[in-house]
């Protein structure tokens, strides 16, 4: 009964409209991964590299077990493998010998180190341990050493992935001479996102930097051998060329402004790699929304437009016209139609915007982000329009219990909300990350007019199928 009264009072305390955040009690169920899983995912997108979590073991099985569950690929990770000992003393030896024991075995080119709870909470310094490590060792061929401090209680899986583009960037880019290109940072985009990204600025006839890319790590052909590090990835000397753009372009309006980064400067907000070489290598930087809707997707490629001067080629401009068609053919199925969307911050805003397009009515916005930001850029896109129910720091339990009392017609998001779905009796439309009861969740595109099409078609005939199945005549013809 208490812990009724506590959920009731916490979900009555929910940011309404313009109302008050709720109160604090104890996370049943987060809507959000683990921090360090992030870091792991932008470091699969660093070519050679190897990521190494410094923890315990069980940090390491959980990451590794999801990724693969998702992306269906070998994910090979490293674990200090903390015990007693390393818990009490710390875990300098640990890593030390887990460094050494990576080298000998799979050579890489970079190795990325991320933090867990523990280490974090026992004040281990990683870099510091690095330095000792580059000091005293008797290998040769060391690989490059990149860092994230990624405490879990600090942020979510998206913190820890900017946290580790940022370490990537921090201890790669450096200066040469002033190239052509430019940089561009992706949230946590799909393997097919990120192919498609490509193949958009090769379009274009610019020459950029694109990290992290794990297109083919997390994606790639089977092999007849196992590759202890799977091709494809950012080279590292690619990561240096970052010092040297015209232009950052990052994606994401949120980023990992919730984590406690260690690159803040002069004690102000946590940096992005973008705003990092805006201010170590005065290289420019602009924000761009996740590009899913029309509006997002002009607004990227009119950026590229200006800074490549060429015009949109003919084949995107193609992709517009069959999305703007599709909305005309399809909005009517979903017009009116309440959505409950959850995920990392800068997904769910993205959708937001995309669904205010297709007259989707979002009831509820749900993100384990804590970034403090979500309800201002939320306003941002609403201007006039009634706000949703916005959740930040959120807890499935809320997110099922608010969506009995407001019965939504569908929901969005990944897939640790079906069973609210499933409960519900209402279509999930599987997105973002992770979909462990589908195949195919890498190559889900969501970005550009052309992932945008297939996401409102995905919605329309979800809508379209349920009321099919509900129908008491198997009608065949819409
Ligand atoms: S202990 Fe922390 S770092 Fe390890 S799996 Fe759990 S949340 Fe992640």
């Amino acid at each position: 009964m208490v812990m009724k009264d506590k959920i009731t009072n916490k979900i009555d305390g929910l940011t309404r409209g313009h109302g008050e955040v709720k109160e604090y009690i104890a996370t049943r169920n987060a809507c959000k991964l683990c921090t360090p899983l992030g870091a792991c995912l932008a470091y699969k997108g660093i070519k050679g590299c190897v990521p190494l979590i410094h923890g315990s073991q069980g940090c390491a099985t959980y990451i590794r077990r999801y990724m693969i569950s998702h992306y269906r690929e070998p994910v090979d990770i490293a674990s200090s493998n903390f015990d007693e000992g390393a818990t009490i003393f710390g875990g300098k030896q640990n890593v030390h010998q887990a460094i050494s024991n990576i080298i000998k075995q799979y050579n890489p080119e970079v190795l990325g180190v991320t933090t867990t709870c523990l280490s974090e909470t026992i004040g281990d310094d990683v870099k510091q341990f690095m330095s000792e490590y580059i000091r005293d060792t008797e290998l040769e061929n060391l690989p490059k050493f990149v860092t994230a401090s990624t405490p879990s209680y600090q942020g979510s899986h998206a913190d820890g992935f900017h946290e580790a583009v940022l370490g990537a960037v921090s201890s790669l880019a450096k200066h040469t001479q002033k190239g052509e290109h430019i940089n561009i940072f992706p949230g946590m985009f799909s393997p097919a996102d990120l192919r498609y990204l490509k193949h958009v600025l090769e379009s274009f006839g610019q020459d950029y930097v694109l990290l992290p890319d794990y297109s083919e790590t997390l994606d790639g052909s089977s092999w007849s051998e196992y590759k202890r590090i799977p091709e494809g990835g950012t080279p590292k000397e690619e990561i240096a060329r970052t010092a040297d753009a015209l232009l950052s372009i990052q994606f994401g309006l949120v980023f990992n402004k919730a984590g406690q980064s260690t690159y803040k400067k002069g004690g102000g907000t946590s940096q992005t790699a973008a705003t990092y070489l805006e201010n170590e290598y005065q290289v420019p930087s602009v924000s761009l929304p996740w590009p899913i809707g029309v509006e997002a997707n002009d607004l990227f490629f009119n950026t590229l437009t200006e800074m490549s001067g060429v015009e949109r080629p003919a084949e995107i401009e193609r992709e517009r016209g069959r999305l703007i068609d599709a909305y005309a053919d399809g909005h009517k199925y979903v017009f009116g139609k309440r959505a409950v969307i959850f995920g990392e911050e800068d997904l769910v805003l993205a959708i937001y915007r995309f669904l205010n397009e297709i007259g989707v009515d979002v009831i509820v916005i749900a993100s384990g982000g804590k970034s403090g930001l979500l309800k201002e850029k939320i306003e941002e896109i609403a201007g006039e329009k009634e706000l949703p129910t916005i959740m930040s720091n959120a807890d499935f339990e809320d997110i099922a219990t608010i969506s009995e009392e407001l019965k939504p017609d569908l929901m969005i998001g990944h897939s640790k909300g079906y069973y609210i779905a499933r409960n519900l009796n209402i279509p999930l439309i599987r997105i973002g990350f992770p979909i462990h009861d589908r195949l195919g969740g890498q190559r889900i595109q969501h970005i550009g007019y052309e992932g945008t099409n297939d996401l409102f078609e995905k919605i329309v005939n979800s809508m379209i199928e349920f009321n099919q199945t509900k129908s008491e005549v198997g009608y065949k013809y819409m």
